[in-house]
């Protein structure tokens, strides 16, 4: 399958250069020529399907003619070696639980998938180094990372804004060493988005090394997002309670929900999607008046969606042939602010017991205020709680446990590189690499 870009004026690429270039040449971002409806049978009889067999059905309607059979059956069910169960929290909404892989939050789907794609480019290839760029504003660096860790072949460099991620965020990323590098920049989000951006487009630094993103951007690590809807779906059906479906994505660049849209023009049955916001609100802004401004990020306890000009609206925007309408039609949107995520968790805590994360708390609240007569929601619970434990600790007045796959990596010693927010430094540091 051919990938084009979003800005129109790149060459239409292959699966192989969309993931390694990640970012086409005119800045654009990568969409599969087309998307493949799955047949009726697939959804008559998904809710008897594991995970992995629908994930597998997902990946071979976008990769099955780029990857042999084997090959991709072998990357789904690797990267997919951890359960994402739809959990009830009251009657009409569930909590689906994208924080069983080994990073804690949903990012593990695209990140695990990613390095095993490139992986296998790579070795179809014979060996040149690939040196792995990625922004983070917490959770996609610390996927990336471990996903990552240890593939030959593969260096990782890690940008994240110095103070702005959590320290049990932080430390997923800075302690693992071998072919991970942490780079801490004296700035927000969106600097180490912009660095990230400006060394694809850097000609010096593009002959010096090969470069890749794993950022949200990546066909790679957005087009396997997908399959954990499906399976939502799956989990919904077995229960009886799929008919009026509505999906809520906490969302902050936009992938994620991205991907769920791509699921629907597959035929996922889900009658409508909410993006809940924290207070960087420039999406809910643009179902509201048709236009998109975008504006610097504003830092909120929900950190891992302080995004202030998220790049995959360009994405929806091409997928909706840039109709406003169409993409009310099926999105709505809400934005909360810090205490009204506060309040959240702790109101659901009092009345169902459930512990939310500050992100998957704005889910839930926009299915508690959205939904309507006879709709049941699912919101995504897209990182465990404890990895934001001084926040939710200090909402909830307790000391909520610490998985243990979490604890380890708080052992680690860690190690980062200071850097600037200007490009100058940062080319000169990867062309001394
Ligand atoms: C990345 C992230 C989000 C936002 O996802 P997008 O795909 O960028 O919209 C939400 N919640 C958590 C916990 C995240 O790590």
């Amino acid at each position: 399958m051919n990938y084009y870009s979003t800005n129109g004026t790149a060459p239409i690429a292959s699966l192989e250069k969309a993931v390694v270039k990640g970012l086409a040449e005119d800045k654009g971002l990568y969409m599969p020529e087309r998307i493949k409806p799955l047949p009726q049978s697939f959804f008559d009889n998904i809710e008897n399907l594991s995970f992995q067999e629908i994930a597998y059905t997902v990946a071979d309607a976008f990769f099955g003619e780029d990857v042999d059979a084997e090959s991709l059956k072998k990357i789904v069910y690797d990267t997919l070696a951890f359960d994402v169960p739809a959990v009830k929290v009251t009657d009409n909404i569930y909590s689906l639980e994208l924080f069983h892989g080994p990073t804690l939050a949903f990012k593990d789907v695209g990140a695990r998938f990613m390095a095993r794609l490139l992986q296998y480019f790579l070795k179809k290839e014979g060996k040149e180094q690939v040196n792995v760029l990625v922004a983070t504003s917490g959770d996609t660096g610390s996927a990336v990372a471990n996903g990552f860790l240890g593939v030959d072949g593969i260096r990782v460099y890690v940008l994240y804004p110095k103070g702005k991620v959590s320290p049990i965020q932080e430390c997923q990323f800075t302690t693992l060493g071998q072919n991970i590098t942490a780079i801490e920049v004296d700035g927000v989000f969106d600097d180490c988005q912009a660095l990230v951006k400006s060394a694809f487009m850097d000609a010096d630094l593009n002959a010096h090394m090969k470069l890749t993103s794993a950022n949200s951007i990546n066909v790679a690590r957005f087009l396997p997002q997908s399959f954990y809807y499906f399976y939502a779906y799956a989990q919904m059906k077995k229960k009886g309670l799929a008919d009026n479906l509505v999906v809520c994505v906490p969302s902050g660049n936009f992938g994620n929900i991205c991907s769920a849209l791509f699921g629907k023009r597959m035929g996922l049955p889900v009658k409508r999607f909410i993006a809940a916001n924290n207070a960087n609100d420039i999406f809910f802004k643009y179902l509201q008046t048709g236009e998109y401004n975008p504006k610097p990020s504003v830092q909120t306890i929900a950190n891992a969606m302080d995004v202030g000009d998220p790049s995959n609206f360009a994405r929806i925007y091409d997928l909706y042939k840039k109709s406003h309408a169409a993409i009310c039609a099926d999105i709505s949107g809400a934005t909360y602010s810090d205490e009204q995520i506060a309040q959240t968790i702790k109101d659901v805590k009092a009345k169902t017991g459930y512990v939310c994360d500050p992100h998957g708390a704005c889910g839930y609240r926009a299915l508690d205020e959205g939904l309507k007569d006879g709709e049941v929601g699912v919101f995504l619970e897209t990182a465990h709680p404890a990895k934001f434990k001084d926040t939710v600790d200090k909402i909830l007045g307790e000391d909520i446990a610490i998985p243990a796959k979490l604890a380890a990596f708080m052992k680690g010693t860690k190690q980062s590189v200071p850097m600037g927010k200007d490009f100058e430094s940062f080319k000169a540091f990867l062309l001394k690499e």
